[in-house]
């Protein structure tokens, strides 16, 4: 018998690559999306396939669904720092209400159950790599304040439900991804400097650029992803590359692989921008057996490559 996973945010980056990942290994998809930062464009190409189904709907409302679900994968929420500070009670609602609606869903489906939750949950970080165990240095009040807390909440959530309610629970904590169908104006580090570079613009970099992050390739993360459905282990585990970059040698490298003559200019950095973010991966590769394979260079090649062709699409 097939399985049927319902996927929240199916229509958005990394929902949209879970949807044809998972497809390819014969799952029935039903794939929730409100597209307020999610594309349908993401998901045009399985409009003919009769495995999947799209559902136009705000999961911060309740929702009713007729089939059985044996998992459900709770990705909606606008997840780039420029998007949920336009729309911070939508993404406080989906962190809460639509956590709470979907758990709800999967407790009556007896569903397996798996949050993308995010490394922000370790706020301006104070351990570096953070593991799972590190509780974090949020800002509640902060203009990072509707992201963090509301997957802070949804961790709270989902491991009440388990606790209570015996829900067979995962979460993901999901660090800096980048691929193919990242929107182009979502104002993030990654397709900020390729649709730069691309069009011949100076490369800005907020701050100094001596600010860290890992940059994971989206194939590694679904791999991730799927590791942790198919596991049985009911705590986070932190899914990103263990490879820290400054800023500024991110953009460098950008330059190198183009072959770019772009300046780089500098700008304010943002309120509360993290100084360094590194996942330790130790857990997810001892239980789940899994570390990310795709080097920067070849990731980013494929990355450019796609925002080269749909320079106007996306
Ligand atoms: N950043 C930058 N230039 C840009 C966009 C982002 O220097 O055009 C910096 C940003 O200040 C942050 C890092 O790149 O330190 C990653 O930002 P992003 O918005 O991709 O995501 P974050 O990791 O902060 O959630």
């Amino acid at each position: 018998m097939e399985k049927t996973v319902l996927i929240t945010g199916g229509a958005g980056f990394i929902g949209s690559h879970l949807c044809d990942f998972l497809l390819n290994k014969n799952f029935k998809i039903i794939c929730v999306d409100n597209l307020i930062t999610g594309n349908k464009k993401n998901i045009e190409h399985l409009s003919n396939n009769q495995n999947f189904k799209f559902i136009n709907q705000d999961i911060s409302k309740h929702i009713a669904i007729n089939e059985n679900l044996d998992y459900i994968l709770h990705l909606a929420s606008p997840a780039s720092p420029v998007d949920y500070q336009k729309i911070p009670i939508q993404t406080l609602k989906v962190g809460s209400l639509g956590t709470h609606n979907t758990l709800g869903l999967a407790l009556v489906k007896k569903a397996k159950y798996l949050l993308a939750s995010t490394s922000e949950v370790y706020g301006d970080p104070l351990v570096n790599p953070q593991p799972e165990t590190y509780w974090g240095n949020v800002n509640p009040i902060g203009v990072r304040g509707c992201y963090d807390e509301s997957k802070r909440f949804a961790e709270a959530l989902v491991m009440a439900y388990h606790r209570i309610h015996n829900v067979d629970i995962r979460i993901a904590r999901i660090f800096n991804t980048y691929g193919p169908r990242m929107s182009k104006d979502d104002g993030r580090v990654v397709p900020n400097f390729i649709t730069q570079v691309v069009s011949n613009k100076p490369l800005t970099i907020y701050g100094d650029g001596k600010q860290t992050r890992s940059f994971c390739y989206i194939n590694d993360l679904i791999e991730g992803i799927y590791r942790l459905m198919m596991s049985n282990i009911n705590e986070p585990v932190n899914l990103g590359n263990p490879e820290e970059h400054t800023i500024l040698e991110f953009a460098e490298k950008i330059k190198k692989i183009t072959k770019s003559k772009s300046k780089i200019v500098f700008k304010d950095l943002p309120i509360d921008d993290p100084r360094v973010r590194c996942p330790d991966i130790s857990k997810a590769k001892k239980i789940l057996n899994w570390e990310p394979k795709f080097t920067l260079g070849n990731g980013l090649k494929e990355t450019i490559e796609f925002f080269k062709q749909n320079q106007n699409v996306f």
